[in-house]
C-alpha cells in the first residue's frame, strides 16, 4: 500500500514539475497530506494532517486551487456549499456518491464528459469544465435514523 502512495507522490510531484507551478516545503506537505487519506477531505482536516499551524489554512486552500487548475486534485462539492479535495492520478477522473449526513464518499465511475462535450462544442462553449456528485444517505447513517438516533 505506502509503495503505490509513494508512486504516486512521486508522478504528482512530476507532474508539478512540468506544470508553471513551484513546489515548495509547504505545497509537498499538502500534497502528502492529501495521500495519507483514501477519502477526499476537507482543507482543514488537510491542514491538520500537514501539520500546518492554523494562519496557514489560507495557504492550504490557495495551493488546493493551484493543485485544480494543474488537475491533480478533485474537488468535491457538498450540498451545503462546502468541499472536499483528492488527489487524482492522471487520467483517473470519477465522481462520487456522498453521504449527507457523515459526508462519506464512495467512488462512483460514472460520466457524462463525452457526451458533456459534444454538447458544448454544439453550442460553441471551450474548456469545458463539470461538476457532477450524488448525495443521499450511507447504510450506517440510514440505520442511525431508523432506530430514532
Ligand atoms: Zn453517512
Ligand atoms: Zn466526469
Amino acid at each position: 500500500m505506502p509503495k503505490r502512495k509513494d508512486s504516486l507522490l512521486e508522478s504528482l510531484i512530476r507532474c508539478i514539475r512540468e506544470s508553471p507551478l513551484r513546489l515548495t516545503k509547504k505545497r509537498e506537505l499538502i500534497l502528502s497530506a492529501l495521500l495519507t487519506s483514501d477519502r477526499p477531505v476537507s482543507a482543514m482536516q488537510i491542514r491538520e494532517r500537514a501539520s500546518l499551524p492554523e494562519g496557514d489554512l489560507v495557504t492550504v486552500y490557495r495551493t488546493l486551487e493551484a493543485f485544480l487548475t494543474i488537475g491533480i486534485v478533485q474537488r468535491v462539492p457538498l450540498e451545503n456549499g462546502a468541499c472536499l479535495y483528492e488527489v487524482t492520478a492522471p487520467h483517473d477522473h470519477h465522481h462520487h456518491f456522498v453521504c449527507r449526513c457523515c459526508h462519506k464518499t464512495e467512488r462512483l465511475d460514472l460520466c457524462l464528459s463525452d457526451e458533456l462535450e459534444r454538447r458544448a462544442q454544439a453550442i460553441g462553449f471551450k474548456q469545458v469544465a463539470h461538476v457532477m456528485e450524488v448525495y443521499g444517505v450511507c447504510p450506517e447513517c440510514e440505520e442511525a435514523q431508523a432506530s430514532g438516533h
